[in-house]
């Protein structure tokens, strides 16, 4: 199975090169827009996050206290723009709740302690807690998408029953835990996704298209 995923990062990252996700010195903004992305395309967020930046409220300080329905107009363009606010909301009391804001001890909890943590926040699930850690935190943990499960299940690397924590543990389990490579490797499941690996797929043009996969496609 390592091979298996070594060799599929190494198709992906050939075809597409680096995504640069997220660069670590925007980590206020990374924990935003790991709740904007939520159900929306990206470009919605950008929209979002160009209007947060605009009335500099683009930090997790000034968002605490930031009153939450001005919050939501102003993230309005990310969609169900008035449960990402409150979902925001949420997340920034905690933060401060458990480290006072300061993102450098928050991040150096125990992973599954922080992990759980999150998941106690209303509306932060298992792809958002994970992304925040990865990509605002460098934490290695594998962030599992509707992409990933469905192009792994297309390649009969997984099976229909598998769910999120079952394909983050076959991750976790077969490659080393490198935060850049687990960024970098979700990044690259998007792209494969956006480009080609849709409901209807696009395997005649896929970079995956020589793999084994269901006939059916
Ligand atoms: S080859 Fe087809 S099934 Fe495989 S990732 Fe590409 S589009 Fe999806």
């Amino acid at each position: 199975m390592s091979d298996t995923l070594l060799h599929l990062y190494e198709v992906l990252d050939a075809a597409f090169g680096p995504q640069h996700w997220w660069p670590g010195e925007a980590r206020d903004e990374t924990i935003v827009g790991a709740v904007l992305t939520q159900n929306t395309a990206w470009r919605n967020v950008e929209r979002a996050i160009d209007r947060l930046k605009s009335a500099n409220v683009l930090t997790l300080e000034v968002m605490r206290t930031l009153d939450e329905a001005d919050l939501a107009e102003l993230i309005r363009p990310a969609g169900t723009y008035r449960v990402k606010a409150r979902r925001l909301k949420a997340l920034v009391l905690w933060i401060y709740d458990r480290c006072d804001g300061d993102l450098d001890t928050l991040f150096a909890e125990d992973p599954a302690t922080l992990r759980a943590g999150l998941l106690g926040v209303p509306g932060v699930g298992p792809e958002t807690a994970d992304a925040i850690m990865l990509y605002a935190g460098s934490i290695p943990t594998f962030v599992v998408d509707a992409y990933t499960l469905r192009v792994l299940r297309r390649h009969f690397v997984i099976d229909d029953a598998a769910r999120y924590d079952d394909t983050q543990a076959l991750f976790h389990r077969h490659l080393d835990r490198d935060a850049d490579m687990f960024g970098q490797y979700h990044a690259l499941f998007v792209e494969l996704g956006k480009r080609f690996c849709s409901p209807r797929a696009a395997c005649d043009a896929c970079p995956l298209r020589d793999w084994p996969r269901d006939a059916s496609l």
